[in-house]
């Protein structure tokens, strides 16, 4: 499929929205009632910190809501409000944030269903309105709606649009994108049905043993069992390596990426020398600035001395686990919560583990004087972490006036 000329004609159509509906000074006073915090304002007024009794809590300079959410969040406010009766249904959660898309489906925002691994794209009928979420949604899917005679909203962050226009580039270019990311994350899935040849890397030591094969050769068949879900179609890495351009998904770890961009720029300029370079690798940044400040804000954060580290966020959220992989490397204990109601009393806690797995600390709050670091991901409301803040406080026997 020309995903490109499928784009711009998409984009022509009187059926597809990418802006809002003249909404948003209702839509951003409804946003501010339900997602905004006055004591988050004053804590950030107050040079991030805040000291009461013997708790000092240490907020990260950037962090929660960044704007390509708080865009989406928006526009699928005020697609409730110019459709007020049409059946509206989102194509995933808008956001990794469970109270966001809580208050969507109050909002009778219906969720697409996914049946043994698939969408059931059944149930939505022409003239039905579909919002596309912040991460994006493939370029299929948006065909399919698109033939269906959907009204499609595409709350598609920019930043993530432009990472799509580089896979574009790569595959004009006839070069494989190379995508750092999750493949089973819902913005590498849409990132990837716009490229042509592809192959996603996780982390570095994957994007080690890539370019290891690309030197030296290998095993094809452990190549090809290894990125079996993580590759094009028909992939074949003695010859679909010879130009590789690197992408990634935007909420990736920063350092890493670019790692992984100079590990590939540095092997194909060994195997193919420094003034072939450009014919065989192709650098964009696309990574989200967003990201970029929550990361480095946790970054100057971790340098103090901190007793613990709370991260809030949603538990499918990436852009999140990665702040919590910055203090796990810190060796500052961290727990990675969704909401106040994993913190189950003063004595144990519920978080999810870098692994993804769920675990129950106990004798986590210590006891005197504390310094506690908190930070939250992009898709976190500061509602939510007024929430944790106020129940450490009270935890501490401490009632924040
Ligand atoms: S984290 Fe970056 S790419 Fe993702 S929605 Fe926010 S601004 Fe957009």
């Amino acid at each position: 499929m020309d995903t490109k000329a499928f784009k711009r004609s998409l984009h022509h159509s009187e059926n597809y929205h990418r802006k809002g509906f003249g909404h948003q000074a209702e839509v951003a006073t409804q946003l501010n009632s339900e997602y905004q915090s006055n004591l988050i304002q004053e804590i950030r007024d107050n040079n991030y910190t805040l000291t009461l009794g013997n708790v000092t809590i240490r907020l990260a300079q950037s962090f929660g809501f960044c704007w390509g959410v708080e865009r989406a969040v928006a526009m699928a406010y005020e697609t409730r409000k110019h459709f007020p009766s049409e059946r509206i249904w989102i194509t995933n959660e808008i956001i990794h944030n469970p109270s966001v898309n809580q208050r969507l489906r109050e909002m009778q925002v219906e969720f697409i269903q996914v049946q043994d691994g698939n969408k059931d794209f059944s149930v939505v009928e022409s003239g039905d309105v579909v919002i596309l979420p912040a991460f994006g949604a493939s370029v299929q899917e948006m065909q399919l709606l698109n033939d269906k005679g959907c009204t499609i909203v595409d709350t598609t962050c920019p930043w993530v649009s432009k990472v799509w226009n580089t896979v574009e580039k790569h595959k004009k270019r006839e070069c494989t994108s190379i995508i750092h990311g999750k493949y089973k994350h819902e913005e590498t899935i849409a990132t990837s049905s716009f490229a042509g040849k592809y192959l996603i890397v996780l982390n570095l030591k994957e994007a080690e043993y890539v370019t290891n094969y690309i030197l030296n050769g290998g095993n094809r068949e452990e190549f090809l069992a290894k990125f079996s879900n993580a590759c094009s179609a028909g992939f074949d890495p003695d010859t679909d390596l010879e130009s590789v351009g690197i992408a990634n998904q935007t909420t990736m770890l920063k350092s890493e990426t670019e790692q992984i961009g100079k590990l590939f720029e540095r092997t194909m300029m060994q195997k193919y020398g420094t003034v072939n370079l450009n014919d065989h690798f192709q650098s964009f940044n696309t990574i989200c600035d967003a990201t970029q400040e929550r990361q480095d804000a946790m970054f100057e954060l971790v340098e103090e001395k901190l007793d613990f580290m709370l991260v809030i966020g949603g538990f499918n959220s990436s852009n999140t686990s990665h702040l919590q992989e910055i203090a796990e490397e810190e060796k500052i204990p961290s727990y990675h919560i969704d909401s106040v109601e994993r913190i189950l009393s003063e004595n144990s806690i519920e978080h999810r583990q870098l692994d993804g797995s769920l675990n129950i600390t106990e004798n986590w709050l210590p006891d005197g004087e504390i310094i506690v670091g908190v930070t939250s991901g992009a898709s976190t409301p500061d509602k939510v972490v007024e929430d944790v803040i106020e129940k450490i406080f009270e935890l501490k026997a401490m009632a924040v006036v």
